[in-house]
């Protein structure tokens, strides 16, 4: 990495990856379900409390395994934020489902639970919850209304490792978590994820859908005596490679958390005047939420030019970037799923957000740089 130039992301590697896949590459495991997928396996359980972890080869793959557990049918509507990535609608898109976008809140960004009861109908099967940037949903709120109406929650927690909500783990507080370990995120092994399961009932279902749809996980625990076709599944777990990679992340979990909430911390104190000024709003995170610093975003004044300040940031080599472009009003968006409601909170961030520089080991000199060229741009000055 040149000092030059500010990236974005920058992977974070703990130093014991390539000795972990080395021993995966001597013991000759390297298709999935090896000793390394244990340990994770173990380790997400242990962390967590879900009754069941399996990995997967990406969030978007455990993400389609929910949708493939809930039996979801063509009609069913799921309830989710249009402030999201594609693969929160497209797992139950893929199964006939039709999402219903609600608005989000101004302060977290993440589904307005006030909104959520209106949009419900005889068809909700489900509510997908996005914890943005790490910070939790007001889930007990909306744990109440799913009990209410008898509907089945949905974490996407691809941004959530290592967050918790009122002491709980994001991912285990619904009927289903999903975890991602794509490069982008905290906790990494390329591409990857996790299926967090919350209902001891549905685990061997799941490990049914992972392996192809059979009984294979049974089998080889010595539960019975040949393995055959159960029902619809896919092959959605990682080889043993990316487990014993994993591995070595979610040993130093803790660690990188740290680093991340010290840089993230950083920017917040620093960035106070900014907001005080009226040209920044920072990101929030309501009481009961510990976060795991996976992003630092602001969302800027409606009279400051976001292009502008992205264009000074770009001269400046320093990677600052918007976010998710909205789904309600996409093409694919607009083919497959209802906006419920007037989503201006949603339209409005989509314009206004940017993202910082953020990873585990970015200086305290790169981070007075960006927050230099951040004052210049928005036209202020910090002391
Ligand atoms: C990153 C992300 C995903 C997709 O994760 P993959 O592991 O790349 O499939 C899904 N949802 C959200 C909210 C994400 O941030």
């Amino acid at each position: 990495m040149k000092n030059s130039r500010i990236p974005f992301n920058w992977p974070h590697m703990t130093g014991n990856e390539l000795q972990y896949i080395a021993e995966a590459h001597l013991n000759g495991r390297l298709a999935g379900d090896g000793p390394f997928t244990a340990r994770c396996h173990r380790w997400i359980e242990q962390h967590t409390g879900c009754s069941k972890a399996l990995l997967t080869h990406s969030c978007t793959a455990a993400l389609e395994m929910i949708a493939l557990l809930m039996d979801i049918r063509p009609g069913d509507e799921i309830i989710m934020p249009s402030y999201t990535f594609v693969s929160t609608a497209n797992a139950f898109v893929l199964r006939g489902g039709v999402p219903v976008f609600v608005d989000i809140r101004t302060d977290t960004l993440n589904l307005d639970e006030a909104l959520i009861e209106a949009a419900i109908t005889p068809r909700t099967r489900a509510i997908a919850v996005v914890h943005y940037a790490g910070v939790a949903c007001e889930m007990d709120t909306i744990m109440a209304i799913a009990r209410k109406y008898g509907l089945a929650v949905v974490e996407d927690a691809a941004q959530g490792v290592m967050s918790t909500y009122k002491g709980r783990a994001l991912g285990s507080i619904g009927q289903f978590g999903a975890y991602s370990f794509h490069e982008t995120k905290n906790v990494i092994s390329g591409e990857g994820g996790a299926l967090l399961v919350n209902d001891p009932a549905l685990n061997l279902r799941a490990e049914i859908i992972r392996e192809k749809g059979t009984d294979r996980s049974r089998f080889f625990r010595g539960e019975t005596d040949k393995y055959t076709w159960q029902e619809v599944g896919s092959s959605f777990l990682p080889g043993e490679l990316i487990a014993a990679f994993l591995w070595a992340q979610l040993e130093q979990a803790d660690r990188i958390t740290q680093a991340r909430l010290a840089a993230w911390d950083r920017y917040h104190e620093r960035l106070k005047g900014l907001q005080e000024s009226g040209a920044v709003r920072r990101p929030a995170v309501p009481e009961g939420c510990v976060h795991n610093a996976h992003m630092y975003y602001l969302v800027l004044s409606p009279q400051i030019d976001r292009q502008h300040v992205l264009d000074r940031f770009k001269s400046a080599s320093i990677a600052a970037v918007f976010h998710y472009v909205p789904l309600h009003s996409s093409p694919a968006g607009l083919r497959y799923g209802r906006a419920h409601g007037s989503l201006e909170v949603t339209e409005a961030v989509s314009e206004r957000l940017i993202r910082l520089p953020l990873w585990s080991g970015l200086t305290e000199t790169q981070q007075e740089f960006v927050i230099k060229i951040l004052s210049e741009a928005v036209g202020n000055r910090i002391n």
